[in-house]
């Protein structure tokens, strides 16, 4: 069918890998636009000064509009900075302006700097349930390729932790740095943290080497490895720069077909238990 399960709960997401270039924000993106073309409500929050995702989903994020920056500096809420896709309806996005640049810096000295967001994103669930407004069934909050207070806010605020992996020379470089910090936030600031899903990018089927770290990411963290890969492909590249993702820039494409694939088993298969250990798996 065309409409995908809702989650019994709202699904949050941190959408994290501390290499830049390796599908973040396309994944972002791409699995929010197929989930709400699925009929569910989405909402992508751009925690990249970049905001880049801001851009492929066509939100208006020059200097000066509300944003994420807003929420995490000046105490403002999310229902003042959230807007809607022109694209696809029940998709929203809390855009990111040039303005987050420095709240790496001024959040150093704000009260609860590790909570900001998860407050927000709190205060604004709450307040779309208490005003009868339908559920936000996913949340994805897209991150920078760096571990300061910006990425740790997202980790706060979210359950569960989707790494996008390249299939690409040293693609598991770095991960167990990453699963380190997890570890970390789990232990000091959020126990329900956990790596629930892992999606490889750019696959090139063509060549031994994709195949072979994805046998080994699939390896390493069999339960957590959607059967679903993106391939590499040039309409997934080419559509933020219509301000589009690939879901509607290319609907048939091979990129847009294994997006949505992705995105149904996401919702399909519901979050893991926190007690899943993925870290232990990599040391080995
Ligand atoms: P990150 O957010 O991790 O820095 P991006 O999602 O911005 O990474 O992707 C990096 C670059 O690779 C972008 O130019 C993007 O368009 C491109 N890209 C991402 N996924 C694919 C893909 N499956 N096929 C081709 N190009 C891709
Ligand atoms: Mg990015």
């Amino acid at each position: 069918g065309r409409r995908f399960p809702p989650p019994w709960q709202t699904r949050v997401f941190t959408v994290a890998n501390q290499k830049g270039g390796v599908g973040k924000t396309t994944t972002t993106v791409n699995l929010a636009a197929a989930l709400a073309k699925a009929g569910l409500k989405v909402l992508v929050i751009d925690n990249d000064p970049q905001g880049n995702a801001s851009t492929a989903l066509g939100i208006e994020h020059h200097s000066g509009v509300p944003s994420t920056y807003d929420i995490l500096i000046n105490d403002v809420p999310i229902s003042e900075v959230i807007q809607e896709s022109d694209v696809i309806p029940g998709l929203y996005c809390v855009p990111a302006t040039i303005d987050l640049s420095g709240a790496e810096i001024e959040l150093v000295s704000v009260v609860a700097r590790e909570n900001r967001l998860r407050n927000a994103l709190a205060a604004y669930l709450k307040e779309r349930s208490r005003d009868g407004q339908p559920r936000i069934d996913y949340v994805f909050v897209d991150c920078p390729p760096s571990l300061g207070l910006l990425t740790v806010n997202a980790f706060v605020t979210a359950r569960e932790v989707l790494i996008p992996i390249q299939c690409e020379y040293y693609a598991l470089e770095g991960l167990s740095q990453l699963l380190n910090n997890i570890n970390l936030i789990r232990a000091h600031l959020n126990p329900a943290l956990h790596v629930s899903t892992i999606l490889l990018t750019m696959f090139d089927g063509r060549t031994n080497l994709a195949h072979q770290v994805a046998e080994e990411v699939r390896e390493h963290f069999p339960d957590q490895t959607l059967h679903t890969s993106i391939p590499r492909s040039v309409r997934i590249s080419e559509a933020p720069s219509y301000g589009q993702t690939v879901l509607t820039y290319d609907a048939g494409s091979s990129g847009a077909l294994a997006y949505l694939e992705a995105a149904r088993e996401i919702a399909k298969r519901g979050a893991l238990p926190p007690e899943t250990s993925v870290d232990q798996a990599v040391d080995e």
